[in-house]
């Protein structure tokens, strides 16, 4: 039986997560909590999961939540905001905390898991790619695990299972193209937030749906992939394979290429993210290779969608670039949502404050320095 921990987890990650647990309670135990404003299904998840420990980002939540779970016999410790998450990341004996919280509100709770001793269930991209220089050597000193439980790092990362050290040689990240793939581009400009909500292949938060529409996603997941595998820029290629069923490969020395294949089902990275380097028994569907039909690969449009080189440029940079380009999209999204920018304005912005920080950047940032830029990016979107 695993002690878990979930932090984000009345979100996609953090619900799909819960739903292992109650298709295995005996191999999970739900010891912490924590989630943003999402009171009433927090309520339901401490009714269900008994945990000891709960966190409400959201302060002024408090008393709706304890008026929601008043009736209930389970009654957990429960703490608030920032602070009240990282002790909930850091708490007991969980010994893998899921960060499915998004953005890069999850850097500091992942910090206090990782110095915990926790192993970490690694969805929240971003945490990674705007701390990976602060995250990766307390990572290190901390001898704790960063399994990836994004689809295509896990994809990456099952592949590898087996290939012997200095085996890899490239990484084929798979891409689905997001809502707009079959748009042309001169339509872009005039997109609305809800057509931009319309995943093809997947049901996720609202944030990576846009990243995905922008496939600032695969960006991200670029700069993820570099920082998880340690493989340089120019070995990291994207596909687009609109199906979804490669969720990504590898290439090894001698060239053979390996793939790891499935429905696009969030909880079979995050299962497996869990339970490595065992794999459990699930009565999931069986992917059936027939019903899948055909497997199709294209080029990524990158004069359609410029954030995945701008990704790369940011990547190859280093520092305290991905803190900037991750802070800028956040920024940039959000405003997308409210209705307050165009869609194209994303990319145009993020690469305005991108191009202004440029001069300041640094190579082995601290903590502070990353939580700077990334408060400066965020206010810089405004004149951008
Ligand atoms: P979501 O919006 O569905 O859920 C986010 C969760 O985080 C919610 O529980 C919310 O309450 C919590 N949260 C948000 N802001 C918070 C804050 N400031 N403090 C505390 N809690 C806060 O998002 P999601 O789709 O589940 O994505 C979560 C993370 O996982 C993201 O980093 C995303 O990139 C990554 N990811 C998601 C998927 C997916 O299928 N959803 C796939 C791969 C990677
Ligand atoms: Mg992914």
């Amino acid at each position: 039986m695993k002690a878990i921990t979930i932090l984000g987890s009345t979100g996609s990650i953090g619900t799909q997560t819960l739903d292992i647990v109650t298709h295995h309670p005996d191999q999970f135990r739900v010891v912490g909590l924590a989630a943003g404003s999402n009171v009433t299904l927090l309520a339901e998840q401490i009714r269900t999961f008994k945990p000891e420990i709960v966190a409400l980002g959201n302060e002024t939540k408090l008393a709706e939540l304890k008026d929601a779970i008043a009736s209930c016999p389970h009654q957990p410790q429960i703490l608030v905001g920032q602070s009240g998450i990282c002790e909930v990341a850091r708490y007991g004996d969980a010994e893998s905390v899921v960060t499915g919280i998004v953005g890069c509100a999850g850097l500091l709770p992942t910090i206090a898991a990782i110095e915990a001793g926790k192993d970490i269930a690694l969805a929240n991209k971003e945490t990674l790619i705007a701390g990976a220089p602060v995250v990766l050597p307390l990572v290190k000193k901390h001898q704790v695990k960063l399994l990836p439980a994004d689809s295509e790092h896990s994809a990456i990362f099952q592949c590898l299972q087996g290939v012997p050290e200095g085996g890899l040689r490239r990484i084929i990240l798979t891409a689905s193209g997001g809502s707009f793939r079959d748009l042309p581009v001169e339509k872009l400009s005039s997109v609305t937030v809800k057509d931009a909500l319309k995943h093809p292949n997947w049901s996720m938060g609202q944030k990576i749906t846009i990243d995905s529409a922008t496939l600032m996603n695969k960006g991200l997941e670029v700069i993820e992939a570099h920082y998880l595998f340690d493989l340089d820029y120019d070995h990291i290629d994207i596909v687009i394979h609109p199906q979804s069923i490669i969720h990504s490969l590898i290439e090894v020395q001698d060239t053979s290429v390996l793939a790891q294949l499935g429905w696009p089902d969030m909880r079979l990275p995050l299962l497996y993210a869990l339970s490595w380097p065992e794999r459990i028994y699930t009565d999931w569907k069986p992917l059936d290779l027939v019903k899948a039909g055909d497997l199709t690969f294209r080029e990524p449009d990158h004069d359609k969608y410029p954030c995945m080189q701008l990704a790369y440029a940011v990547g190859r940079a280093g520092g305290l670039m991905p803190a900037v380009l991750n802070a800028a999209n956040e920024q940039a999204v959000a405003l997308f949502l409210n209705e307050k920018i165009g869609f194209l304005d994303i990319p145009r912005k993020i690469e305005a404050v991108c191009d202004r920080f440029l001069s300041q950047n640094t190579s082995e940032p601290s903590l502070d320095d990353i939580l700077a830029a990334d408060q400066w990016a965020r206010q810089a979107i405004f004149d951008c």
